[in-house]
C-alpha cells in the first residue's frame, strides 16, 4: 500500500526546487527517504512530485503546509543561490521552527556568511549547518560528494541521508563530516577554486593544440579521450572529449565553435583567492584562472587589441605526436601542483578558523560525485594518510618525485607557449610555483631593502634574529 502523502511523518524538506535541490530530493527519495520539497514556483512542485510518483515525496508551495510535512525535530535543507536569498529563506522559516530544529544552507555560500548566520541561530536554539555539494545536476541526482559543516550532533542527524545520497568509491561514500562552523562551506569553496584552475589549465591545453599545432576538434576529442584513460583520468578530463565530439543540432556544426569565448566568474573562485590572501597562503594557479575569466569576457576590447596588438609570427616547428605527449605530462604536473595550491591553503584554514580538517577525508570524498574528482585525488590520500599534518604536498617524497618526474615538459611546453604568443597564465604561474617553492633563496631580501630605503620599514637578516633599520642615505 502507498504510503500517505501527507501528515508530519517526512524526514527532510528541501526549499528551492531548482537544477540541485530537485535533484539531490530525488536521489534521496531513490534511497526510500521519505521527503518533501517546498518552491514558491507551484510548477516546480508538480513537477517534482510527478518525477518522484513511484517514491515516497510530498511537496507544496505553501511554506506553512511544507512544513506541517516535515516529522519533529524538523530538517530543513535549501538549494537556493547565495546571498540574499539565503537570508530571506531563514527569516521566512523562523516564523515556523521550533528550537532544535535543523536548517542545512546547501548552496554556495560564502563562509563567511555561514558563520554568522549559524551564529544567530544558534542563539535561538535552531541548529544550522553549511553544506557544500558538488557534482552539478547529474552529481545531485545519482551522486555527489557532500561537504557538511556544522555541529557534529547535526550532522549526525542527517547522516543516514547524506551517505546514502552520496557518491560511493570502492564502497566508500563520499561525505563526511567537515568540521565546526564554516567548515563544509570553506572547503566547497576551496574546491571550486582548485576546479577553477584545473578548467583553466585544460582550456591552455586546448589552445595550444588548437591554434599551435592546428588540430581539428576530431583530433582533440580524441587526444582528452587518450588522456582521460591515464594519469590525466578525471571528470573533467571526461566531460572535455565528450565536448569536442558534440554537434550543435541547429547548426550541424561542431558545438564547440560555436560557444563564445568569454567565461564569467560569480563567487568561489574569488572568493578562494581572496581567503587565501587574506591567510597568506600563495595560491597563483587559482588566482590567475580567476583574472584570466576576467580577461575573456573583455571581447571587445580584446577585439581592438587583435590589430594594434599583432601576435609574434611563430609557428609550431616541431614533432604534434610529441609535443601532445609533452603536453599530457605539463598538464599532470600542473594539476598536481594546484591541488597542492588547494590543500596547502586548506591545512592553514584549517588552524586559523579551528575547523579541524582532516585533510585525508577531504582527499578521499573528493575522489567521486565532485567536479574535480580526478585519479589524481588517490595518491593525494596516500599522501596524508601517511602525514596526516603535511603543510604542503610537495613535501612529500614520492609526491614530489612526481612533480619532478614531469617538470622538464611543463617547462618546455611554456617555452614553447611563450614563443608562439599563445597565453598560457595557469602554465606559467604554476610554473613559477613550484620553481619559487622548491628555492630556498629568493630575490626577496631585495623587496626587504627596498621598503626599508623608502619607508624605514625594516628588515630581517640571515645571520641574527631581531629587526634591523640602515640609514639608505648614509654613503
Ligand atoms: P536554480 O536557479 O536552478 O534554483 C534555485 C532555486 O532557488 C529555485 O527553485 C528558486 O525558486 C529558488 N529561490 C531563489 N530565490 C529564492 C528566494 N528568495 N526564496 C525562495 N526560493 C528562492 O539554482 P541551482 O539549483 O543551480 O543552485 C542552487 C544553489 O546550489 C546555489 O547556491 C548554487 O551556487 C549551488 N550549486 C549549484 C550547482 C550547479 O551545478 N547548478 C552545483 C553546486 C552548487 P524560483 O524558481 O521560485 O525563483
Amino acid at each position: 500500500m502507498k504510503a500517505e502523502k501527507t501528515g508530519s511523518r517526512f524526514e527532510l524538506g528541501m526549499i528551492g526546487l531548482g537544477v540541485m535541490g530537485r535533484n539531490l530530493l530525488l536521489n534521496m527519495a531513490d534511497h526510500s527517504f521519505p521527503v518533501a520539497g517546498y518552491d514558491r514556483d507551484p510548477a516546480k512542485v508538480n513537477a517534482f512530485l510527478k518525477e518522484g510518483a513511484s517514491h515516497d515525496v510530498s511537496g507544496s508551495s505553501d511554506l506553512a503546509a511544507f512544513i506541517g510535512l516535515l516529522k519533529k525535530p524538523r530538517a530543513v535543507m535549501m538549494l537556493v543561490p547565495a546571498g540574499l536569498a539565503v537570508d530571506s529563506v531563514i527569516n521566512e522559516l523562523l516564523s515556523f521552527l521550533e528550537p532544535g530544529d535543523l536548517i542545512i544552507d546547501a548552496g554556495n555560500s560564502d563562509y563567511k556568511d555561514t558563520d554568522i548566520r549559524e551564529k544567530a541561530l544558534y542563539a535561538k536554539g535552531i541548529w544550522f549547518m553549511g553544506m557544500g555539494v558538488s557534482g552539478g545536476e547529474k552529481g545531485a541526482r545519482y551522486g555527489p560528494s557532500i561537504m557538511p559543516g556544522g555541529r557534529p550532533e547535526a550532522y549526525e542527524r542527517v547522516r543516514p541521508i547524506l551517505e546514502a545520497s552520496s557518491a560511493k568509491v570502492k564502497g566508500e561514500p563520499c561525505v563526511t563530516h567537515i568540521g565546526p562552523g564554516s567548515a563544509g562551506h570553506f572547503v566547497k569553496m576551496v574546491h571550486n577554486g582548485i576546479e577553477y584552475a584545473l578548467m583553466q589549465l585544460i582550456s591552455e591545453s586546448y589552445d595550444l593544440m588548437k591554434r599551435g599545432l592546428g588540430l581539428g576538434n576530431r583530433e582533440l576529442e580524441q587526444v582528452y579521450k587518450d588522456w582521460n584513460k591515464k594519469e590525466l583520468s578525471g571528470y573533467l578530463m571526461e566531460i572535455t572529449g565528450e565536448i569536442f565530439g558534440r554537434k550543435d543540432p541547429e547548426t550541424k556544426k561542431d558545438l564547440i565553435d560555436e560557444i563564445k569565448g568569454a567565461a564569467a566568474q560569480k563567487g568561489t573562485g574569488m572568493w578562494t583567492s581572496e581567503s587565501a590572501m587574506e591567510l597568506s597562503v600563495p595560491t597563483p594557479s587559482i588566482d590567475v584562472s580567476v583574472a584570466m575569466r576576467n580577461l575573456s569576457v573583455l571581447h571587445d576590447e580584446r577585439s581592438i587589441a587583435k590589430s594594434n596588438l599583432p601576435r609574434p609570427l611563430v609557428s609550431f616547428s616541431g614533432d604534434c605526436g610529441e609535443f601532445v605527449k609533452r603536453l599530457e605530462s605539463a598538464l599532470y604536473a600542473s594539476m598536481l601542483l594546484v591541488y597542492s595550491q588547494g590543500m596547502a591553503l586548506l591545512s592553514v584554514a584549517s588552524s586559523h578558523h579551528g575547523y579541524g580538517l582532516d585533510l585525508e577525508a577531504i582527499a578521499r570524498i573528493w575522489r567521486g560525485g565532485c567536479i574535480i574528482r580526478a585519479t589524481i585525488l588517490e595518491d593525494i590520500r596516500n599522501v596524508y594518510r601517511r602525514s596526516p599534518a603535511l603543510p604542503n604536498l610537495l613535501l612529500d617524497p614520492a609526491f614530489s618525485k612526481i612533480v619532478a618526474d614531469h617538470q622538464e615538459s611543463l617547462r618546455s611546453v611554456a617555452t614553447e607557449a611563450i614563443r608562439m604568443g599563445i597565453p598560457v597564465s595557469a602554465i606559467l604561474s604554476t610554473l613559477s610555483y613550484l620553481d619559487a617553492y622548491r628555492s630556498e633563496w629568493l630575490p626577496s631580501n631585495l623587496i626587504q631593502a627596498q621598503r626599508d630605503f623608502f619607508g624605514s620599514h625594516t628588515y630581517e637578516r640571515i645571520d641574527r634574529t631581531g629587526v634591523f633599520h640602515t640609514d639608505w642615505d648614509e654613503s
